[in-house]
């Protein structure tokens, strides 16, 4: 049973006519895995797509034995090697991939001063990432905010690329100007896709400066 995750290659491919290679049943009924898989499936910070199989919600999905298996809300009894259309909810798909590109930048920036990134949630209303400070960090105050916001700012208008390889079976993801990093979630194909910045708050809490944000995609 192979599966292709779709989803890694292409962010902005929201449709397909693939094959069930695989079916089964666990507590929640009938699940299927789709060859050709265009879902994110929760993980890394970041929340699972939504979308169709042939016009059906995707109610659940999830990893077993290492495939992505959905759970789609109809009593029709699917087969192998049976023939459906996805869907991916794009809408959904492009802001959970601009609040995760963010995070990335957020990430990247805060450690331009002097803070290390130790964590991320990037979900649509509660997204935020946490650091450690290392030695020479900046203050937390007003200015910081300032300061990021800005750099966020000018990292958006200057249109930078945003990559992903799959390099021996590792996923790598680049923003342009940036270091190369491992990660499995979705990405925005240019900065300049981000629009509505905004960072929400910086609290410095037990050592742990967490820092929440918005973003949406255009
Ligand atoms: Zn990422």
């Amino acid at each position: 049973m192979e599966q292709h995750p779709t989803y890694l290659s292409d962010t902005y491919h929201y449709h397909a006519s693939t094959s069930v290679c695989g079916v089964g049943t666990d507590d929640r009924g009938q699940w299927i895995a789709l060859e050709d898989n265009l879902f994110h499936p929760q993980g890394g910070g970041q929340p699972s797509d939504c979308g169709w199989v042939n016009d059906k919600a995707v109610s659940f999905s999830r990893h077993q034995d290492g495939l992505v298996v959905l759970h789609v809300d109809t009593d029709h009894v699917f087969s192998v090697g049976e023939r459906v259309d996805v869907s991916v909810d794009a809408e959904l798909r492009k802001r959970h991939a601009a609040l995760h590109t963010a995070g990335h930048m957020i990430n990247w920036v805060l450690g331009e001063m002097g803070w290390i990134a130790k964590s991320g949630h990037h979900f649509p209303g509660e997204s935020r990432v946490e650091f450690l400070a290392a030695q020479g960090a900046l203050p937390v105050d007003d200015e910081l905010k300032q300061k990021v916001e800005q750099r966020i700012q000018e990292l958006i208008l200057s249109g930078k690329d945003v990559k992903t390889w799959d390099e021996a079976g590792v996923r790598y993801c680049l923003i342009e100007g940036f270091d190369a990093m491992q990660c499995a979630g979705t990405h925005i194909d240019k900065t300049a896709r981000l629009v509505e910045f905004q960072i929400k708050s910086l609290k410095l809490k037990k050592g742990v400066l967490r820092v929440s944000y918005d973003v949406n995609h255009q």
